[in-house]
């Protein structure tokens, strides 16, 4: 039954997957679209809201396949990887049925909208308010950070919906239609050069009543259900073989620039085989056990810190192997630019979807049992807690 499909997901990429990395979102929707009329997206997610309601084997089969292929996934990285199971956790079946199937197809791209200018680390101190109007709510505040805000349809936003009770209680998770009256977003440039996040400022956004995330006030249950698929999420992102941080590539370059021999590049490279086998199996543990029923909880940290040392090692090894031309290189030099991104990027690995001094905390309190980070305003109304550093 998995040969089967693994052989007809291999076909099917064979004719139809992109060769060349794709870079118009538009091209992106275009083959996710054809992804799932071929019956290859949402492979584990229920019929009834567009998804194959296939099984774990499917869909590591598929990964496995597609892995040879620059497919665009990123743009639905997030809708797919986060939004949607929390959706299918906690959403009404309304919600089900009027967001999943168009996330699947990359019709609506989505974004979280969590973090804000004063509150990263420690989410549950945000300050973006919304109050009930009429049947419905308006929501007020900024948020930072906001990943593929550019261009998507639909958020999932942490908003206070309750003052007066100790700050992890009066949070409610909401979603909102980004195109709505009173929402702005600004890009922001990365120091790759490259826009992959944006400032967003909601200014009297009107929501609907079944805007609401599970159930009000529940907002931060819902954001660490969330934040648990979003680890599994990034450490389970396996890169392209050609990414030019891999093993296979940083040792094939090694090779080509006569470096192999050197006994620092060597230690490097063992390093970044060793940390990306490592990475991949704990990923495959931790999203297998996952989806046969055993969330992985607070130990999704682990997997989110794997990868975040990956990166860390990789660039390590990526200035060893490309040296000076790592920084500047000489026209012509087709792989200088890329290791440079790579270089650029890594940083970005340890602080997305919470920095590894957090995983390293959340793994210290809830896996190991350690004493707490003291938190004296924990039980404190929000309205009551302590403000700025006098
Ligand atoms: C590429 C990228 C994409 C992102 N995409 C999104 C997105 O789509 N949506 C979204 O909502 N957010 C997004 N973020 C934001 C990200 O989640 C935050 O940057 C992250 O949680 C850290 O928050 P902060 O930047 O406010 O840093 P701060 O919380 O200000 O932390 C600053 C430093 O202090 C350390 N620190 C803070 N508190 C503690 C503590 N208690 N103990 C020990 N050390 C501590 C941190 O580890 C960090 O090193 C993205 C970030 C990046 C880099």
């Amino acid at each position: 039954m998995t040969e089967d499909f693994s052989a007809r997901a291999a076909a099917w990429l064979e004719g139809n997957a992109p060769r060349e990395p794709v870079a118009k979102t538009v091209e992106a929707r275009r083959f996710q679209a054809a992804l799932h009329d071929a019956g290859f997206a949402g492979i584990t997610w229920p019929v009834e809201y567009g998804g194959q309601g296939l099984t774990e084997a499917e869909r590591r089969a598929f990964d496995e396949r597609a892995r040879r292929f620059p497919l665009p996934s990123d743009p639905f990285l997030i809708g797919l990887g986060m939004i949607g199971p929390t959706l299918l956790d906690l959403g009404t079946p309304e919600q089900k049925r009027r967001f999943l199937r168009p996330m699947l197809r990359g019709d609506e791209i989505w974004c979280q909208l969590f973090s804000e200018p004063g509150a990263g680390s420690d989410v549950a101190g945000l300050t973006t308010r919304a109050r009930r109007d009429g049947g419905g709510w308006v929501i007020d505040g900024q948020k930072v950070w906001t990943s593929r805000a550019e261009y998507a349809e639909w958020g999932a936003v942490l908003a206070r919906t309750d003052p007066d009770v100790p700050r992890h209680r009066g949070i409610t998770m909401f979603v909102v239609d980004m195109r709505s009256r009173g929402v702005r977003v600004r890009p922001l440039r990365d120091m790759t050069g490259a826009i992959r996040f944006n400032e967003v400022f909601l200014d009297a956004v009107r929501l609907p009543a079944d805007a609401v995330v599970g159930a009000v006030g529940g907002g931060w249950d819902a954001a660490v259900r969330m934040l648990g698929h979003e680890r599994i999420t990034i450490s389970e992102r396996r890169r392209p073989r050609d990414h030019p941080a891999s093993y296979a590539a940083l040792s094939a370059l090694a090779r080509e620039r006569g470096v192999a021999g050197d006994r620092h590049v060597h230690l490097r490279l063992a390093e970044v085989y060793r940390a990306e086998r490592l990475a991949e199996l704990l990923a495959a543990r931790l999203g297998q056990e996952a989806r046969h029923g055993r969330p992985a909880g607070p130990r999704g940290s682990a997997g989110k810190l794997a990868a975040g040392r990956l990166a860390r090692l990789a660039a390590d090894a990526v200035a060893e192997v490309a040296g000076p031309a790592g920084l500047a290189w000489v026209p012509g030099d087709a792989a200088a630019p890329r290791l440079a991104a790579a270089l650029l990027d890594a940083p970005s690995a340890r602080i997305a979807g919470g920095t590894d001094e957090i995983q390293r905390q959340i793994i210290g309190d809830r896996v190991l049992g350690l004493p707490r980070e003291p938190a004296p305003d924990r039980d404190l109304p929000f309205s009551r807690r302590a403000t700025g550093t006098g």
